[in-house]
């Protein structure tokens, strides 16, 4: 793999790729400390209504801009999941939502500077009003069958997960 880190994140000593527990470490050359890295935790929310997925057009400001992408991002280090993507999706979306079930956990590989661990949530909206905001300058609801060019290639994983699986009613939740 491609070092990524070159200084110790303790002490500042060099970070140098040493033979532990049969795999290459980052380990500091002054302090020993190992540097374990580890994917970035990701979270989306699947917000379906009429049987249309509401995707978000990414800023000019953000990475792999004009594509589109499930309403998504980062969990904070000390942020529940589910928060997180609370936070999140009211932030890119204007809308509150309440996550429901876990949809798919999928690996991404697709930035090799940054691997990630994406958790989809299908979600049901509880208040606020649509208004593209954050790393998105764009939302809207698309049907599965018209998606426009999407960022991520899980996100179109997920999308034919969600086209190819049973009715889409399935995954709505009673009384939303
Ligand atoms: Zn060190």
């Amino acid at each position: 793999m491609q070092q990524r880190f070159y200084f110790c994140p303790k002490c500042g000593g060099k970070l140098s790729c040493l033979p532990y527990d049969q795999r290459e470490r980052l380990t500091c050359e002054s302090c020993h400390f190992i540097m374990y890295e580890n994917p970035i935790v990701g979270v989306a929310g699947i917000l379906i209504q009429e049987d249309r997925i509401l995707l978000g057009r990414r800023s000019q400001s953000s990475t792999y801009p004009g594509l589109w992408c499930i309403p998504c991002g980062y969990v904070e280090y000390e942020e529940e999941v589910r928060e997180a993507l609370k936070r999140e999706f009211g932030e890119e979306t204007g809308l509150r939502i309440e996550p429901q079930n876990v949809f798919a956990v999928l690996s991404n590989f697709h930035n090799p500077a940054c691997h990630t661990v994406g958790i989809w949530f299908i979600v049901t909206q509880t208040g606020g009003s649509l208004t593209a905001g954050d790393d998105l300058d764009q939302a809207a609801f698309f049907s599965l069958d018209a998606i426009p060019p999407l960022a991520f290639p899980t996100d179109a994983t997920v999308i034919d997960m969600l086209a190819k699986g049973r009715k889409i009613g399935e995954f709505s939740v009673a009384g939303k």
